[in-house]
C-alpha cells in the first residue's frame, strides 16, 4: 500500500477541525496506522492518535504532528480550500498530520534497517496550548514507552527546499493577557459625567508599545501586541468599559517576568490616571518557550542537510511563534529537536527580495492567504522526519 500524501493533505485541508474537535482528522489517521500494520490508540489526550512501531531493541525516538486548525475564513482561492465555513488549517497542520502519515510508511517499509522504538504521536489543540499537555496528562508515558528524543517540525514561509532550525531557545513564550477597563458610562454629549474607557484603551494601547521599545534591553527579543479592543455600542453612548486582548512574545524567564509586570503597572497608572476603578487584568493561556537542545540539534541537522542540501539548512534565529511540542519532551525529561519547514514558492522570494515589504507580501502562518506549496514541500518534510528519526534509531 501506498498512501496518496497528495489526497490526504488536500482532503485534510478541505475539512479542517478546530482544537479537541478533531475527531474526523484522527479517525483518517487512525485508519492510515491500522491499514501499515501499525498499532494505533485513538483518543489519547481527547482525540490524540498514538502510533508504536516495536521493532527490536533501540532507542525509542517521537515523531510528532500537530493535527488542529484555526478560526480562520480561508481566501486562498485553492481549489482544495476549505468548506467548513470560518475554519481553516492556516497554520499548516495539515501539513504536518500528511507528512508523519507518509513519514510512517516508509519507516514501516524500511523496519529491516532500522531497531528500536518509534512512537509516532499526532497531538490535538495545538493552538490553545494544551494538547501537548492533555495527551501527557492522559498517560501518553505510562501507556506508551517513553522517549529517548522528541522530533517534529511546523511548515512556515520559508522557500520549500530550505528548513530552518536553531539549538537553544528557537521559539517564543507566549502570554495571553485579558483586560478589563472599568469605566463609568453615559451620554455622549455628556462626557463630564462619565470616565470614559474609550480614551483610557486608547491611551492604554500606545502606552503599552512603549514597554518594547523603552524598558527591554536591544538584545533581547520580545513582541507586546494588543490584539483585540472592545468598547461602546453607539456612537453617542459612552460605555462603561473597554476590554484588551494581550498577547506576549518572549525567549526569556526573566525578560517574561518583567514584561508582564509592566504591562500591570501601567494598565493600573492609566486608569489611575483616569480616575478609574482598578482594572481586571487576567493571565489567559500560555506557552513555554520552546528550547532546542544543542548537542541533539548538531546531531539532526547534518541528518536533515542530507534531505535538502548543506546550504539549505539555516539558522532563522529567534522565531516570535510559539509552539507546545516543548511539553513533550520536558514530561519526558528528554532533548527536543523541532525545526520549520519551508513550504513557500521561492519564485516569490525572488521577486520580493529587494522589497522592504517582504515579510508582509507573502502570507504566512494564521494568514487567511497562507498556501504552503504542497509540492515540493509534502516530499520533503517526509524525507526530513525520516533522516531524523533514521539518526537517533539503531
Ligand atoms: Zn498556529
Ligand atoms: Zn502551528
Amino acid at each position: 500500500m501506498t498512501i496518496d500524501l497528495d489526497a490526504v493533505y488536500t482532503d485534510l485541508h478541505r475539512h479542517p477541525e478546530l482544537s479537541f474537535a478533531e475527531h474526523r482528522t484522527a479517525g483518517i489517521v487512525a485508519d492510515h496506522l491500522r491499514q501499515l500494520g501499525i498499532e494505533t490508540t485513538e483518543g489519547v489526550g481527547r482525540t490524540g492518535v498514538v502510533g508504536v512501531i516495536s521493532n527490536g531493541d533501540g532507542p525509542t525516538v517521537l515523531l510528532r504532528a500537530d493535527m488542529d486548525a484555526l478560526p480562520v475564513t480561508e481566501t486562498t482561492g485553492k481549489p482544495y480550500a476549505s468548506e467548513t465555513p470560518g475554519v481553516m488549517h492556516a497554520c499548516g497542520h495539515d501539513v504536518h498530520v500528511t507528512c508523519l502519515l507518509g513519514a510512517a510508511e516508509q519507516l514501516m517499509a524500511a523496519r529491516s534497517e532500522w531497531s528500536g522504538t518509534l512512537l509516532l504521536v499526532f497531538q490535538p489543540a495545538e493552538e490553545v496550548g494544551s494538547g501537548a499537555d492533555a495527551m501527557v496528562a492522559d498517560g501518553l508515558y505510562d501507556r506508551f514507552p517513553k522517549p529517548d528524543i522528541v522530533l517534529g517540525q511546523h511548515v512556515c514561509p520559508l522557500p520549500a527546499g530550505m528548513i530552518g532550525v536553531r539549538g537553544g531557545p528557537a521559539m517564543a513564550a507566549a502570554d495571553d493577557i485579558n483586560v478589563v477597563l472599568h469605566g463609568s458610562g453615559g451620554h455622549g454629549s455628556r462626557p463630564e459625567s462619565t470616565i470614559d474607557p474609550v480614551v483610557m484603551a486608547a491611551a492604554t494601547v500606545m502606552r503599552l508599545q512603549t514597554i518594547v521599545s523603552r524598558e527591554v534591553p536591544g538584545s533581547d527579543a520580545a513582541v507586546v501586541t494588543v490584539g483585540t479592543l472592545q468598547a461602546g455600542s453607539k456612537n453617542n453612548i459612552i460605555p462603561s468599559e473597554a476590554r484588551l486582548g494581550l498577547n506576549v512574545r518572549t525567549f526569556d524567564e526573566g525578560i517574561r517576568e518583567r514584561i508582564v509586570s509592566s504591562i500591570r503597572r501601567i494598565i493600573n497608572a492609566e486608569a489611575q490616571a483616569s480616575g478609574a476603578p482598578e482594572p481586571d487584568i487576567e493571565m489567559a493561556n500560555g506557552f513555554a518557550v520552546t528550547v532546542n537542545d544543542p548537542e541533539a540539534t548538531e546531531k539532526t541537522v547534518a541528518a536533515l542537510r542530507t534531505v535538502v542540501g548543506d546550504d539549505k539548512v539555516i539558522d532563522p534565529g529567534p522565531v516570535t511563534g510559539s509552539e507546545d511540542v516543548g511539553a513533550l519532551a520536558t514530561a519526558a525529561g528528554v532533548p527536543l529537536v523541532y525545526w520549520l519547514l519551508g513550504g513557500e514558492d521561492p519564485a516569490k522570494f525572488a521577486a520580493v527580495v529587494t522589497d522592504s515589504l517582504m515579510d508582509k507580501t507573502i502570507p504566512a502562518n494564521h494568514s487567511p492567504d497562507y498556501a504552503p506549496l504542497p509540492d515540493p514541500t509534502l516530499g520533503l518534510g517526509v524525507r526530513a522526519l525520516v533522516a531524523a528519526a533514521r539518526t537517533w534509531l539503531g
